[in-house]
C-alpha cells in the first residue's frame, strides 16, 4: 500500500499528528502494534488524563528546562490554550484544577482518546491495527518502505511517534530508537524519570503507603541545588509521589554519571520554620506533660510518621512523655521534621517510570518542523525525542505540540503547495 504519510504509533503524539496532516488533504495512515490506539493515554492522570497545564509559553519553557529551547517553536504553534480549544471545539470541555493541571470536564481519559480517533477518522486518516513495524528502508525515490510481518507500506513522508520505553506493556517498548539509529540518528541513552526513588535506608518501608501532603525536598545535584515541594509517599523501597517524581528528572541524570548514593533532605512540615515548631513543641508539652510525645505532635503529620520520628529519640525503647522532653531531644525531633536525611541509591527501573528521559537527539531535529536534519522526509513526535517535562500535564503537552507540528510539516513535505 502507498500513502503520502505513514505514522508509526497511535499514541497521543501520533494521533494528533495524523489529524493535523490529514486536514491538509494528505493520505495518512497510522500503523499501530496494539489492537487499539492510545493505550498509554488511557492510563494517564490515573484514568483522568491531565491533558496540559495552565501557564505562559515562557513558564512551560522554564519547566522543560534542558529541552525548553527546543520545544519553544512547537509550543508557539500549539500552545496549551490552543490544545484546550482543540478539545472544546470537538465537544470535550476542560477544567483547571487548583494546582493549574488541566483535565477533561468528564474526568475520563477514554473521552480524550475517543475525540482524537473520531477527529482523525473524520479527516480520512486510516488505521492499521495489530501490525508491529519491524524495519524501515529508504526508497530510491526519497520515500520510505516499512515492513510489518508479511505486509509492506510505502510513503513519501514518515513520522516516528513510537513513544519512549517506559510502561512497555502499553506498546512503547523503545522500537523507535532502533528505527532512528538505522536512519542515521543518535540516541541519548533512555533513563527513568518521574519515578519513585530507592533509598539506602530501609526505614521508609515501615511507612509504606503513608502520604505526607506537603513536603519540601532539597537535593544538591552536581553544583545545582534543587528544591521542590508537594505531596510525598513512602514506598516499600524508598520515596515516591509528585514531589519526588519531579526531582527524579535531575536525580536520574546524576546517578547515571555518578554511581555513589546521593544525600537528600525532606522538610516534612515546611509551613512552620524551626523557631515556630519549637514554640509549638514548648506549648504542646507544657499543656500535655503526661502525654506521649508522638501524641503531642499528632496534628503535624500522619500518625505513622510521628510514631517513627518519636522513636528516634527514645533511649531505652520506652515512649518519652512530653513533660520529660529535654531541650536536646526536642531539637533533635524538630531537626528530623525539618531536615529528615535520606540517601538515594537508584531511580525505579525505566519500565516502571512514568516517562523516558533521553531519546532521539534534539540537535538532529529541526525544531521549526520536527523534521530530521539527517534524513529528509523523516519526522519525529512525542516521547521518542530526548525531551521531557515535570508532572502536571507537561508531557502530554509535548506530545500534542510536537505531534501537531510534525503532522503539518510532514504533510507539507509530501504535498508541497
Ligand atoms: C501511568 C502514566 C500516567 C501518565 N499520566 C500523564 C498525565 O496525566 N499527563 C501527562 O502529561 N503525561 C502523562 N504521562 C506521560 C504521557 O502518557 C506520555 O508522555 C505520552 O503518552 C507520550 O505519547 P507518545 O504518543 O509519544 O507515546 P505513546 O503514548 O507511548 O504511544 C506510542 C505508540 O506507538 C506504538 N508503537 C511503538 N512501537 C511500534 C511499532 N514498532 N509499530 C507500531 N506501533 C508501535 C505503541 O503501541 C504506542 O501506542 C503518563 C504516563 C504514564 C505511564
Amino acid at each position: 500500500m502507498t500513502y503520502d504519510l505513514c505514522i508509526i504509533g497511535g499514541g497521543a503524539a501520533g494521533l494528533m499528528a495524523s489529524i493535523f496532516a490529514a486536514q491538509t488533504g494528505a493520505k495518512v495512515v497510522i500503523i499501530e502494534k496494539n489492537t487499539t490506539v492510545g493505550r498509554k493515554l488511557l492510563k494517564t492522570g490515573r484514568g483522568r488524563c491531565n491533558i496540559t497545564h495552565t501557564g505562559t509559553i515562557d513558564d512551560f519553557v522554564r519547566e522543560y528546562d534542558f529541552c525548553g529551547r527546543f520545544l519553544k517553536h512547537c509550543l508557539y504553534e500549539f500552545p496549551p490554550e490552543a490544545v484546550r480549544q482543540f478539545f472544546a471545539q470537538k465537544g470535550l470541555a476542560t477544567k483547571v484544577e487548583k494546582d493549574g493541571c488541566v483535565f477533561p470536564l468528564t474526568d475520563r481519559a477514554a473521552d480524550v482518546s475517543r475525540v482524537l480517533v473520531d477527529a482523525a477518522r473524520r479527516n480520512g486518516v486510516q488505521f492499521i491495527y495489530g501490525r508491529t513495524v519491524e524495519t524501515i528502508d529508504k526508497h530510491f525515490s526519497g520515500g520510505f518502505i516499512l515492513k510489518a510481518g508479511a505486509d509492506q507500506y510505502e510513503c513519501a513522508a514518515l513520522i516516528l511517534a513510537t513513544g519512549g520505553a517506559s510502561w512497555p506493556q502499553t506498546g512503547s517498548a523503545g522500537d523507535g530508537y532502533n528505527f532512528a539509529l538505522a536512519l542515521g540518528h543518535s540516541i541519548v541513552e533512555p533513563k527513568s524519570a518521574l519515578a519513585p526513588l530507592i533509598t539506602v535506608e530501609t526505614w521508609p518501608a515501615e511507612l509504606q503507603g503513608v502520604g505526607v501532603p506537603d513536603v519540601r525536598v532539597s537535593v544538591t545535584v552536581g553544583d545545582k541545588k534543587i528544591q521542590a515541594a508537594g505531596p510525598l509517599m513512602f514506598t516499600a523501597d524508598g520515596i515516591g509521589g509528585p514531589v519526588i517524581f519531579d526531582i527524579s528528572r535531575a536525580v536520574t541524570d546524576y546517578l547515571h554519571a555518578h554511581p555513589e548514593p546521593l544525600p537528600i533532605k525532606l522538610d516534612l512540615y515546611p509551613s512552620k520554620d524551626f523557631q515556630q515548631l519549637e514554640t509549638f513543641f514548648l506549648d504542646g508539652c507544657a499543656a500535655h506533660p503526661k502525654q506521649e510525645i508522638a501524641r503531642v505532635i499528632t496534628d503535624l503529620l500522619p500518625r505513622a510518621v510521628t510514631l517513627y520520628i518519636a522513636r528516634q529519640i527514645q533511649t531505652d525503647g520506652r515512649p518519652i512523655m512530653a513533660g520529660q522532653l529535654s531541650k536536646d531531644a526536642r531539637r533533635k525531633l524538630i531537626g528530623l521534621i525539618k531536615e529528615m536525611p535520606l540517601t538515594i541509591q537508584a531511580v525505579h527501573p525505566l519500565a516502571e517510570a512514568t516517562i523516558t528521559r533521553g531519546g532521539v537527539c534534539q540537535d538532529e531535529i529541526e525544531p521549526t518542523t520536527m523534521q530530521s536534519r539527517l534524513c529528509p522526509g523523516l519526522f519525529f513526535a512525542g516521547e521518542l525525542i530526548d525531551v521531557d517535562g515535570p508532572c502536571g500535564g507537561y508531557n502530554l503537552q509535548i506530545a500534542w505540540a510536537t505531534g501537531a507540528l510534525a503532522g503539518k510539516s510532514a504533510a507539507k513535505h509530501c504535498k508541497p503547495a
